[in-house]
């Protein structure tokens, strides 16, 4: 095929982009992929065994609070209308997660009311003096004092970053809300649920145009001496290993799952359950089933995923970017570089290493389609 653009990634940010030069621009755009699959790390598969869709890179739940997103992907495939609530266990006990009411009054064994909370919490953190929080921990003693930091926070953060939370940013923590209400779904926004036919044939549906050709098991890295000249390139792989890693490695965290099929039909009533404790080795189990109560699963098993967070090095895949002081300079001088190349774009969450939702990479994409594609 003569095509005029190719898209490196057919994740949920090559996808996007790829639809809407083919519909916007009318021209052929390749879009090619290193893995057997499209969908990048949202894609899912079904369980053999069980019948159940299992999401291969761990549980994703589509919420957003942009009806324009909303609108554009509602185009390839309906969503159910699931509401994510995670339980966490910490010491044997289960609380709500994100802190809520719940979490506080049986965590304190207490009985306060929404009104109460902010004083019992300005009571608890006050003894900490933290008026400017600079890190992942003091935020997060600000917002909810240090024995429920100690007990929901401190742990599975290092698990999940092995670093000190010191160290971290306070955005990453500030995902996460926290209520004085029994308020306890993990997202407040408007339009959420999964796929109701499943990820993957959201993502066929989008690449199901006759402008769009897609070419899985192809290594950019292979071809790209061979790209027609003038070629457009949107590429939403790692930006360093664009450049060969001239100015070093960005750090990711890698993800490792266990899978299981148990002997009963419900494991744990949750789609998402996290460990907090520090001697428990992972961070969360998947039950992937109630992501979709709409299904009937007849089989009488369930398939869980044990989640382990990893250092990322060259060849695993990388899920979270640590955004260490380190990293953002390596990425302000990765950032030059792609400045100057006239013909390739760097997106998604690889492509320019930002912690993005599945919605803001949506939005991402769809805004630089609108300021690139005229
Ligand atoms: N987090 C935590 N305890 C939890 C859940 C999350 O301390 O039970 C912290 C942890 O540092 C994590 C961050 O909050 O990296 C963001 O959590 P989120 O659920 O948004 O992460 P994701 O679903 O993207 O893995």
């Amino acid at each position: 095929m003569e095509y005029k653009h190719l898209i490196v990634g057919a994740g949920i940010t090559g996808c996007t982009i790829a639809q809407r030069i083919a519909e916007d621009l009318g021209e052929k755009v390749l879009v090619i992929d290193i893995r057997d699959h499209i969908g990048g790390n949202c894609h899912s598969h079904i369980n053999a065994e069980t019948g159940v869709e299992v999401h291969s890179y761990g549980t994703h739940i589509f919420h957003t609070k942009e009806k324009r997103v909303w609108d554009f992907l509602n185009r390839f495939g309906e969503f159910n209308s699931y509401r994510h609530k995670v339980v966490t266990t910490y010491q044997g006990r289960t609380f709500h997660m994100p802190v809520n009411l719940q979490t506080i009054n049986s965590f304190f064994g207490i009985s306060l009311r929404p009104h109460e909370v902010e004083n019992f919490i300005a009571g608890k953190s006050a003894e900490e003096n933290i008026t400017d929080p600079q890190n992942l921990e003091e935020k997060a003693i600000s917002l909810i004092g240090r024995e429920l930091y100690e007990a929901f926070v401190k742990g599975y953060t290092l698990k999940q970053w092995e670093c000190d939370p010191k160290k971290l940013d306070a955005s990453i923590i500030t995902r996460l809300p926290f209520r004085h209400t029994y308020e306890c779904d993990y997202f407040t926004d408007r339009y959420q649920g999964l796929p109701w036919n499943g990820y993957t044939k959201l993502f066929k549906n989008m690449l199901d145009h006759e402008q769009i050709e897609t070419k899985l098991n192809t290594d950019f890295f292979a071809i790209k001496e061979e790209l027609p000249e003038n070629c457009k390139i949107y590429y939403t792989g790692p930006v360093d290993k664009y450049f060969g890693y001239c100015h070093g490695e960005l750090t990711w965290r890698s993800l490792r799952f266990e899978y299981r099929v148990e002997a009963v039909p419900d494991y744990q009533g949750s789609s998402v359950m996290n460990y907090a404790d520090i001697d428990v080795p992972y961070t969360r189990i998947h039950e992937y089933q109630h992501l979709h109560p709409e299904r009937e699963n007849k089989s009488g098993r369930t398939v869980t995923a044990r989640e382990f967070s990893m250092k990322w090095k060259q060849g695993d895949e990388p899920y979270y970017p640590v955004n260490t002081d380190g990293d953002r300079k390596r990425l302000e001088l990765y950032l030059k570089e792609a400045a100057r190349l006239k013909n390739v774009h760097f997106l998604g969450r690889l492509g320019q290493y930002k912690y993005y939702d599945m919605d803001k990479a949506v939005l991402a994409a769809l805004k630089f389609c609108d300021e690139n594609l005229a």
